[in-house]
């Protein structure tokens, strides 16, 4: 079967909510970041029912600073995606959070040559009317 994939206006691909995953769009909708925290074992991210370490379900979804550092990053010339190539460059980065997990994620708000590893960023937020997509700029250190 075959889904179609939804794009806002300006051409950006629209994420799809899972239930698990609805307070961290509807976080993202009012400009804030939250994850997953374990008691035991801390942040984890991508939204999932267990614990990655423990495997146990008592986690709470919990703010977090919207701040991090680049761990690693690369920049798409050519777009696969027919939708985004006025777009073009992309850089899409892994994220390592102040509170640990690592998102992968868009550099927005700077040119590509400007990106690094080890960069301070911080969460940035582009509202798609239907969700809220989480981006990342870099901030002063
Ligand atoms: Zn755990």
């Amino acid at each position: 079967m075959r889904v179609e994939q939804p794009y806002a206006e300006n051409g950006r691909p629209i994420p799809r909510r899972i239930p698990l995953a609805a307070p961290f769009f509807d976080a993202a909708r009012e400009g804030r970041l939250v994850l997953q925290r374990c008691p035991r074992d801390g942040f984890f991210f991508y939204p999932r029912s267990r614990c990655p370490v423990c495997l146990g379900d008592d986690w709470r979804w919990e703010a977090v600073s919207g701040r991090g550092t680049i761990y690693s990053y690369t920049v798409d010339r050519v777009g696969l995606d027919p939708a985004q190539q006025s777009q073009l460059p992309l850089v899409i980065a892994a994220v390592e959070l102040e509170e640990g997990p690592r998102m992968t994620t868009r550099i927005v708000g700077c040119a590509p040559e400007a990106v690094s590893v080890g960069l301070p960023v911080e969460a940035r937020f582009e509202d798609l009317g239907r969700e809220t997509l989480i981006h990342f700029t870099p901030r002063p250190a």
